[in-house]
């Protein structure tokens, strides 16, 4: 048996792998639509979604042909020179959005990394050296390079790692008048997920992306959404900034951008975007064929009116069907979110057992993700049919079932 071929399992991970995450008991090795198996042959339905990357689910035929015609093609040409997906994408991007002008990195973390970066050099150009300080909310998420996890609102994750980097604060989130507050002529960039993905789901008020809109004209400073989780589709809208009707100066983008396969954007107006000159910015996979292959694929898909719509039509029944199954058996306060982006809260009596109940679910068959330990989350395909939904949620609930017996 050749070396790639070698049986592989679970206890493998724990003898060759840095121990920074902690993986279930068993290794998926396929997936179709809204379905992955085992090692075992073991199907499960998957509303978890890859954490908002998988947008159109697994092995989606638009997506395989997309990526196996271009890999057939060219995979690399470094940024010596474009390539058409790259370009193809751009174009997509901009007649879609607010955007003027678009960067391409290969994840969520680097498309923060170069919005931020953007922001103050931006600032700095326009403005002078002193404009370099970044507002951002408590308990958000933007990525874990040392940088992105400062602006991260989450100290377990940015503790312990050195000297941290200058001129970042937090602000609690939904909160206007703590913004006004924190907000001054030395503020160079606000930066807001429009709906907190990791920390539990929760959405922002409209008026407070309005007033975070307002407040930064008025200091001249940049308005930054990330959108690595709420953005393609995920809410109904391509993006979550047409959601709430609140425009950003840079949006960063991944996770469900390349469905799977790893790419992130940041979106921008020209006049911003002409303070990342030659040589200012830059990655060497940044907009490689592949990746732009794909997720000009992946926006043909989602970006049609049918799926759009159909994501707010499954949005109702996950929420009208959670909301029955977490009052019956007390296991939810209230059903949250947006599109197919949807927290269920924990009931008092359930508080911190999000991971128990996770675990239950996987046992009868369902995978779903917790955003903190008080929040179930899913974030399945946007294209889920209705035939997976339902299986999906009759797992769920017979674990919801057993689990309220015990
Ligand atoms: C996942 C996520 C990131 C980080 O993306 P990576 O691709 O893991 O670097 C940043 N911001 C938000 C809102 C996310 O959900």
């Amino acid at each position: 048996m050749s070396a790639d071929h070698a049986a592989v399992q679970r206890t493998d991970f724990d003898q060759f792998m840095v121990p920074n995450y902690a993986p279930a008991a068993f290794i998926p090795v396929r997936g179709e639509g809204a379905r992955v198996w085992d090692q075992d042959g073991r199907e499960l339905i998957d509303f978890g979604g890859g954490i908002a990357v998988n947008c159109l689910g697994h092995a989606h035929p638009a997506l395989v042909k997309a990526l196996t015609e271009q890999a057939q093609k060219l995979w690399h040409v470094s940024n010596v020179f474009t390539n058409e997906p790259a370009l193809r994408l751009a174009r997509k991007l901009v007649e879609a959005t607010f955007a003027e002008r678009v960067f391409f990195c290969n994840s969520g973390a680097e498309a923060n990394e170069a919005a931020f970066k953007l922001a103050r050099r931006y600032a700095h150009d326009v403005h002078g050296a002193e404009k370099f300080e970044i507002i951002s909310a408590v308990n958000s998420f933007h990525g874990r390079t040392i940088f992105t996890v400062n602006v991260g609102g989450q100290p377990k994750y940015s503790d312990g790692f050195g000297p941290r980097p200058e001129g970042i604060s937090h602000v609690p989130y939904n909160d206007l008048a703590a913004l006004e507050a924190a907000i001054s002529e030395k503020t160079c960039a606000v930066v807001l997920e429009p709906i907190q993905g990791e920390s539990g789901v929760l959405p922002a008020d409209k008026a407070y992306l309005e007033g975070a809109r307002r407040l930064c004209d008025q200091y001249g400073a940049l308005l930054i959404f990330d959108e690595v989780q709420t953005g393609v589709g995920r809410t109904g809208e391509l993006y979550a900034y047409q959601y709430f009707g609140v425009t950003p100066d840079i949006l960063s983008s991944a996770k469900g951008l390349g469905g799977g396969f790893p790419i992130g954007a940041i979106l921008t107006t020209s006049a911003i975007a002409s303070h990342f000159g030659v040589g200012v910015h830059g990655t060497t996979y940044g907009g490689n064929p592949l990746g732009c292959a794909v997720g000009s694929a992946v926006l043909d898909v989602v970006n049609t009116p049918q799926v759009l719509a159909g994501i707010k039509s499954r949005h109702q029944r996950f929420k009208s069907e959670l909301e029955r199954i977490g009052q019956q058996y007390g296991l939810f306060e209230k059903v949250r979110g947006a599109g197919l982006l949807i927290g269920a809260v924990l009931a008092p009596a359930w508080k911190g057992r999000a991971k128990d109940i996770q675990q239950a679910a996987e046992q009868d068959g369902v995978l779903v993700l917790q955003a903190g330990p008080d929040v179930i989350r899913l974030a399945p395909s946007l294209v889920i049919s209705d035939a997976e939904m339902t299986e999906g949620l009759g797992r769920f609930e017979r674990a919801a079932a057993r689990l309220a017996k015990s």
